[in-house]
This record gives structure tokens, C-alpha cells and sequence, in this order.
């Protein structure tokens, strides 16, 4: 079978679970954004600052990978802005054939100019939503779901996770933490995880990116994490071929199988920060063959120059995949999502799977 044409993945449906809002902005936004405020930036042409900030994010270390984003959050301190870059990822997604989103951000970082925690969620969602409506009506309709994210460096992960339920009923479907994972392990952060569980409520934990297994048992044993984001350094648990010539799962590895705990898998993301060494060697080719619940995922799209399409279509060239495997990577991605179980199997019946019908006829 010939190679699936790039065009065709972009028409495809896409479901995503793990992009950071403030990882997606346009260029030519952050030029305009930080031209109002005085903001310094390594370029003021648009295509130049796009390559910038890939170059610097591809350096090879998840801390020097963060430093991109002080540009990007120094621009979203004020509901405008926070609106108007809400509004373009939800444009961009859907333009992108992004069926459903789950987009996260840290209320946190936006209080430098005097929003409080809950204006900053309402802007976001209001911007959301004047996306949402504008690409309905240019017929790519979307639906998005926001994350809330705590730093795990800081200490506001209870407030971040009263937030999040707070605004449950108007978008907010889960909470996520994120930041630098070495010295800063999720269980700093149980109060919050054991008041979101006895709210019902969702999260993600970014676990197992650059640190392994001990990070990723925490976040699933003593947080309770519905899903993992990343959890890719869970090959660690699985030992090279037995006799048999099949990989050994280790408890954890199983454990993680057994309970169809999600992996929010972020291939070139991971290639940029060192967590692969390329595509091709990327994890997510044994953890698919495993059938680990594999969803793909685009993480940061300005810094790793991505999009859901790209990301499918680089997994298509490594590993030689089919529509058989997009559509599952997809139905894989919306039974994971945070909204409620009748929404999920709506879109998997009534989008993705005609869809793919479509692209395979
Ligand atoms: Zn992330």
C-alpha cells in the first residue's frame, strides 16, 4: 500500500490531548502582543521567530525547552490577549482537522499584570468559545476541552485544583501538572489529587518524560492519575525479547497495559528535548505493537514546528502506518478525553469513524 498522501492526514478527524496553550501560539501574534507591551523578542519577523523558537527548543534539554516559553507567557498577562490566542488555537487546531482538544494552560503564569486565577480561566474560555464558533461557521467544527495546570515547582496546586472544579460546568474538564520533573515529584501535590478524586473529577499527571519509572508509579499509585502525560520512559519496565523472542513486561509496565491507562505520547516533542533520539526510535512503536493505549499528541506546536497532521505523517514514514492505525490512535485519543462517556462515543460514531470510512474507500 502506498504511503497516506500528507493531505489526506490533514482531512482525517484528529483528537488531541495534550497541547500547552501557551506551546502554540502564532509568531506573528507574539510579535504583535509584545510589540503592545514593550516586550523584547530574538525577532520581529514572523517566519524568523517561528525558526527561533523550534531551534531553541530542539537544544537537547527540557529546562533550556522551557526558557522558549518566557516569551510566550510574558505576552499572555491580560484577558485580551488571553482571549485572542484562546480564539487562534482553536482555529488553528480545527483547521488542522483537530476534531476534539484538550488544551491546557497554567492560570498561574498570567497574574503578572493583575489578573486574579479565576479572570484568567474566564478569558481563556471566552477566547475558546469565539473559536469554536468561528470554525463552526467555516465548517470545521471542533469541540474543546480545557486543562488546568499546576507548576510543580510551586505550591498552588490545591488553589490550581479548586479552580478547576470551580469552572467544571463551563468548560474546565480536567487538571494537569507540569514544569520540570527531576526534584519535583507529584506527590508534593497529593492534598490536591485526594480533593480532585473526591470531587469526581479528572486528571493528567505529566509523568515519565525525562525522569522514569519511580515518576510514573507515583503519579499513578499515589496520585491516582487517570492518564499519563508523556509516560513514555514506561519501556523501561519492558525488557528486551525473551527466548520467545516476546518483550517482558515488568508489574508497573503491566499494571499500566492492564488498566488502559492512557499515554499521552508527544513523538516530536520528545525527539526536541532528548526524552528519543529520533522518530523512528521512538517508544510509541513498541507501545503501539504492545497495545498500550497509545494516543499521539502534539505537546508544543510552536516550539517543535508541529501539528496533529505532522505528527501522524512522520509516524506514517517511521513506522510505515495505515489509516488502520491513525483511526486507532484517534478512537484510542477520544475514549481517553475528559468529557463525559456518551459525548466521547458520540464523536467516535458520528466523526472519526465515518470519517476514516471516507479516507479508506
Ligand atoms: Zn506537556
Amino acid at each position: 500500500m502506498a504511503a497516506i498522501a500528507y493531505e489526506d492526514i490533514a482531512r482525517a478527524p484528529k483528537a488531541l490531548l495534550h497541547d500547552h496553550l501557551d506551546g502554540g501560539l502564532r509568531p506573528q501574534t507574539i510579535i504583535e502582543l509584545a510589540d503592545g507591551i514593550g516586550h523584547p523578542l530574538p525577532s520581529t519577523d514572523a517566519g524568523e521567530l517561528g525558526r527561533w523558537f523550534v531551534a531553541a527548543a530542539a537544544s537537547g534539554s527540557l529546562e533550556r525547552y522551557l526558557e522558549t516559553f518566557d516569551h510566550t507567557v510574558a505576552v499572555m498577562q491580560t484577558a485580551e490577549a488571553l482571549r485572542r490566542v484562546a480564539a487562534e488555537c482553536a482555529l488553528d487546531l480545527a483547521a488542522d482537522g483537530v476534531v476534539y482538544a484538550e488544551v491546557r494552560f497554567a492560570p498561574e503564569q498570567h497574574l503578572e499584570r493583575g489578573l486574579s486565577l479565576d479572570e484568567v480561566v474566564e478569558a481563556v474560555l471566552a477566547g475558546f468559545a469565539d473559536g469554536v464558533a468561528e470554525a463552526a461557521r467555516a465548517g470545521r467544527p471542533i469541540r474543546i476541552g480545557t486543562l488546568l495546570t499546576a507548576m510543580r515547582h510551586a505550591a498552588r496546586s490545591q488553589e490550581i485544583a479548586e479552580l478547576a472544579v470551580r469552572h467544571r460546568d463551563t468548560g474546565v474538564v480536567g487538571f494537569d501538572i507540569a514544569g520540570a520533573e527531576a526534584g519535583f515529584p507529584p506527590t508534593r501535590h497529593l492534598d490536591a489529587f485526594e480533593y480532585l478524586q473526591r470531587e469526581n473529577f479528572h486528571f493528567t499527571i505529566h509523568a515519565g518524560e525525562a525522569f522514569g519509572l519511580p515518576s510514573i508509579w507515583q503519579a499513578i499509585q499515589w496520585c491516582g492519575a487517570d492518564r499519563l502525560g508523556h509516560g513514555v520512559r514506561i519501556v523501561d519496565d519492558i525488557a528486551a525479547a525473551e527466548p520467545d523472542g516476546r518483550p517482558a513486561l515488568g508489574r508497573l509496565a503491566a499494571y499500566v497495559r492492564d488498566k488502559r491507562i492512557p499515554l499521552e505520547l508527544c513523538p516530536s516533542s520528545n525527539v526536541q528535548t532528548g526524552a528519543a533520539t529520533s522518530i523512528a526510535e521512538h517508544p510509541i512503536g513498541l507501545l503501539r505493537d504492545l497495545r498500550f493505549r497509545v494516543t499521539v499528541n502534539t505537546d508544543n506546536r510552536l516550539m517543535s514546528g508541529t501539528s496533529m497532521t505532522r505528527e501522524m505523517a512522520l509516524l506514517v514514514e517511521a513506522f510505515d502506518y495505515g489509516w488502520t492505525e491513525l483511526q486507532w490512535f484517534t478512537i484510542n485519543a477520544m475514549k481517553s478525553a475528559f468529557i463525559p462517556f456518551d459525548e466521547r462515543l458520540a464523536i467516535i460514531d458520528d466523526i472519526i469513524k465515518p470519517g476514516y470510512a471516507v479516507l479508506r474507500s
